[in-house]
């Protein structure tokens, strides 16, 4: 598995990973990979299938035109983006990779093609550059879920980074789990182990807590944001509010459940944070990226752990990890196996996660993230206007209280189960390969269609 925890768990921006953060890189791959530019007086980019028919929603557009600028989903600043963005359009030019400036608008060089798609996946981008002496350069790039992206003919999704040789390699479950029979390793000692081929311990610990305080500051800012969503379709902000009106400490209807109602609202400020287009982490990918770090802060605030540093490090690995097999052996793309892809596979690390780092076994590890999968099998990808708020937002939120309760269910038995974490998730792989194509990010069926026309003629 030439994964790292890195590449499942990334710093970037909303709303989208394949969508949004995908697209930045790509745009800005191509114009290294085609550096030095001093001669080149055009650029344009073609967006294609579900790219083409979700991207104004998504932000799409928008992603490619700061990835032609240079900018890296990690490294933008959310809050500037629509100035540069404006003063990109007002000037008609664009500067590319902050080094030479051509012609630009996005009415004349960014191309949407909703009738076509590309041969090798849904989320297909063509870019072309012309140079002064008539040299046309052409190179397609897809988008493939989690802001992983491939060339055309590329084999795999890359990161750039060279290949190593890991101690615990795994392709499936089956793998690791014989793996850890074998040495009596935990699963996330062994992707640990595996890390650490990469970079140093301290890098790798420094690296996991960052991700977790980005997390968590999502979190906060989240839950102390009020006002309506971008797009169109007036979604106000609700994580908030509901925060505020559960931390009165007089309220007379506290129920035994409010510690769940509180996971909902961690997982829905994030994404509300992420409808946004502020800074979220991947998880796997920005539709989904609410459910890990809700489920994260019940472990370390209300689970009460000794040694919530450690823990929090466990549950990232272990997590990854989950998110590594769907990734190779089925998608994290909800443009190619629908939000099974994304949220179920969300809800299957977040359940595995909160098991390792509450202390369970291998096998409970791989009962959790099975059960997390096996409940989300067939859920479509229909977001209401292409936007990623109606149902992502609230689809969060019960996938983080879902997770909750698969890691609970597995807690409680020994680990031995009827269906493997393998087998759904073969299942999820051609349950998502039999989905009808409207179903898959392309907003052409579910609620997008039957809401968008009977309400919100307007989106
Ligand atoms: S419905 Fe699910 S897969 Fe589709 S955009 Fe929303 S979160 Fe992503």
């Amino acid at each position: 598995m030439d994964m790292s925890v890195f590449d499942l768990f990334k710093i970037g921006i909303g709303p989208s990973s394949s969508h949004t953060v995908g697209p930045m890189v790509a745009a800005r791959r191509f114009l290294v990979e085609n550096s030095p530019l001093d001669s080149v007086v055009e650029v344009e980019a073609e967006l294609f299938g579900s790219l083409a028919l979700t991207g104004v929603g998504h932000g799409t557009d928008k992603a490619v035109i700061l990835g032609l600028m240079g900018e890296t989903p990690q490294g933008v600043n959310p809050h500037a983006v629509n100035q540069m963005l404006a003063s990109a359009e007002e000037a008609k030019e664009l500067k590319l990779l902050g080094e030479k400036t051509v012609p630009f608008t996005a009415a004349a060089n960014l191309i949407f093609h909703k009738t076509e798609n590309l041969p090798e996946h849904p989320n297909g981008m063509r870019f072309t550059l012309k140079r002064a002496d008539g040299d046309t350069v052409r190179k397609v790039y897809y988008s493939v879920g989690g802001g992983f992206i491939r060339a055309e003919g590329e084999q795999a999704a890359t990161n750039g980074a060279p290949k190593v040789e890991i101690p615990y390699p795994f392709d499936t479950m089956a793998d690791l789990l014989a793996h850890g029979q074998r040495t009596g390793l935990s699963i996330p000692q062994m992707l640990r182990a595996n890390e650490l081929t990469r970079v140093s311990e301290a890098e790798l610990d420094a690296g996991l807590d960052r991700i977790w305080n980005v997390m968590r500051d999502c979190i906060q800012h989240g839950l102390e944001t009020d006002g309506q969503l971008p797009g169109g379709l007036h979604v106000k902000r609700r994580a908030a509010s509901l925060w505020r009106q559960a931390q009165k400490p007089d309220r007379a209807d506290h129920l035994p459940h409010d510690a769940l109602n509180g996971v909902s609202l961690y997982a829905m400020a994030v994404n509300e944070e992420n409808a946004a287009g502020g800074r979220v982490v991947t998880a796997p990918t920005n539709g989904a990226a609410g459910i890990i770090p809700a489920v994260l802060k019940y472990y370390a605030e209300d689970c009460k752990p000794l040694d919530p540093v450690s823990g929090v490090r466990v549950f990232l690995l272990t997590a990854a990890a989950i998110g590594m097999l769907c990734k190779r052996n089925a998608s994290i793309s909800g443009a190619e196996i629908g939000c099974q892809g994304e949220v179920g596979v969300a809800c299957a690390m977040a359940a595995a996660g909160l098991v390792a780092a509450l202390g369970g076994s291998n096998l409970q590890i791989e009962n959790a993230a099975e059960i997390g999968i096996e409940h989300h099998l067939g859920m479509t990808c229909d977001p209401i206007g292409g936007l990623v708020q109606i149902p992502c937002i609230e689809r969060n939120g019960m996938g983080a209280v879902k997770a909750i309760t698969a890691a609970s269910l597995a807690l409680k038995g020994d680990g031995t189960h009827f269906v493997s974490l393998d087998e759904v998730i073969e299942t999820m792989r051609q349950t998502g390969a039999d989905m009808q194509a409207k179903y898959k990010e392309t907003s052409l069926g579910g609620l997008a269609v039957h809401v968008v026309t009977v309400n919100h003629p307007a989106c």
